[in-house]
């Protein structure tokens, strides 16, 4: 059957898209590089995507998933004392700790039950557009259909072909490691966040006895010779927390693998659609993690490209624009305000490029 829209990218943003496209019932293939969802760093999902899953049918599959309800916040952030954000006053209830890759295998599994075809562990080695229709190539799959779906995260595949520039506001990168906790005393779902003269931290429990440890910071400001690749040198950093070193102590919880690297820059592309083509998710643009909300606005951005498609008219790509560009703007300031409440190392690198 002819295809109405390839979508580049496996992740919550591409997932979504692939779902509510079905929806509409249109014929859609998704191209994801990796085989099996893989743990990504990102593991709170706000309360606002509840609305999101119910209208795509996989609220109770959600549920049945074993993710774990958070209730609110704790951050130590500006000054001494941690303060406590609670969310349970949420109009739709309390955010999820994640397990990630279970999040996304649901949303991939159910949307190929649906009638998604899936190419699994395949990249896109090649996209070419050419008479209203697109051909994309992926290991031995030639794909063609008339609307192509950017979904491959900050890579931004499509958009990076066609030569549509990304601008960064910062060069934030995130090393993070797993750790494990006792899953008997250690049951604060709560995100807990940290600042510090040249960055910040963040843990958060996610189901099997885990915990999450990030550490935000600037490029430029990492130690020579990768040595953020050691354990020691995250312990160390986090011995320097008022709070979070505690914290960890107290629950036991060991660092089970070496750090990793990721970037958590915020950006956006310079134009987030053009003729047959739409970015979504952190294709589109990417927020800095301490909003918690990349999830929930990568799948609000696909549900937005699921209207322009299914809307079929020139003025449906208008108002994607435009509800991108509204959105980047809010986010833009959110960042702002959040920054500048931290005054105590003013002159210190990281805060002073913010502030
Ligand atoms: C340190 C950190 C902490 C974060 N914490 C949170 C949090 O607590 N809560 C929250 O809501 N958000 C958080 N985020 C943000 C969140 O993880 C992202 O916003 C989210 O992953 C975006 O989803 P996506 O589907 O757009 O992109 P991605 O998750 O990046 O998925 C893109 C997919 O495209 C695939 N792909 C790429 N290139 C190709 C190719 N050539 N061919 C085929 N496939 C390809 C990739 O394999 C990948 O599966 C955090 C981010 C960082 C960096």
């Amino acid at each position: 059957m002819a295809l109405d829209v390839i979508i580049i990218g496996g992740g919550v943003a591409g997932t979504t898209a692939a779902l509510g496209l079905r929806q509409h019932g249109l014929q859609v293939a998704l191209i994801e590089a990796q085989p099996l969802p893989q743990w990504r760093i990102g593991e709170t999902l706000a309360a606002e995507a509840r609305p999101v899953l119910q209208a795509l049918g996989l609220w109770e599959a959600h549920l049945a998933a074993g993710h774990l309800p958070s209730y609110g916040n704790v951050s130590c952030w500006g000054w001494d004392a941690a303060v406590d954000k609670d969310f349970t006053s949420n109009l739709h209830g309390h955010a999820w700790q994640l397990d990630r890759p279970v999040f996304e295998h649901t949303l991939s599994h159910v949307a190929q039950s649906r009638g998604v075809q899936r190419c699994l562990g395949t990249a896109v080695s090649q996209i070419k557009h050419h008479g209203g229709q697109w051909t994309v190539q992926a290991g031995e799959q030639c794909l063609s259909a008339p609307w192509l779906i950017d979904a491959s995260g900050r890579r931004a595949l499509v958009a990076r072909h066609l030569d549509v520039r990304r601008q960064s506001l910062d060069t934030l990168v995130a090393i993070h490691a797993i750790a494990l906790t006792d899953p008997a005393t250690d049951r604060d779902s709560r995100t807990f966040i940290e600042s510090l003269p040249h960055g910040w931290f963040y843990t958060a429990l996610i189901p099997g006895g885990r915990r999450t440890l990030s550490f935000q910071t600037d490029a430029a400001l990492l130690p020579p010779d990768q040595q953020w690749r050691s354990k020691d040198w995250l312990m160390q950093q986090l011995s320097q927390t008022r709070h979070l070193g505690a914290l960890f102590e107290s629950r036991g919880c060991t660092l089970t693998d070496v750090p990793s690297l990721t970037s958590a820059h915020s950006g956006r592309l310079e134009q987030f659609s053009g003729p047959g083509w739409l970015a979504i998710g952190d294709a589109a643009m990417s927020f800095d993690p301490i909003t918690g909300h990349g999830l929930l606005k990568a799948m609000q951005s696909a549900m937005q490209s699921v209207q322009t498609i299914a809307a079929g008219h020139a003025e449906a790509r208008a108002t994607f624009d435009t509800w991108n560009d509204q959105l980047w703007q809010q986010f833009s300031q959110a960042r702002r305000q959040c920054y500048a409440t931290e005054r105590r190392w003013g002159t210190a690198p990281f805060w002073h490029s913010r502030n």
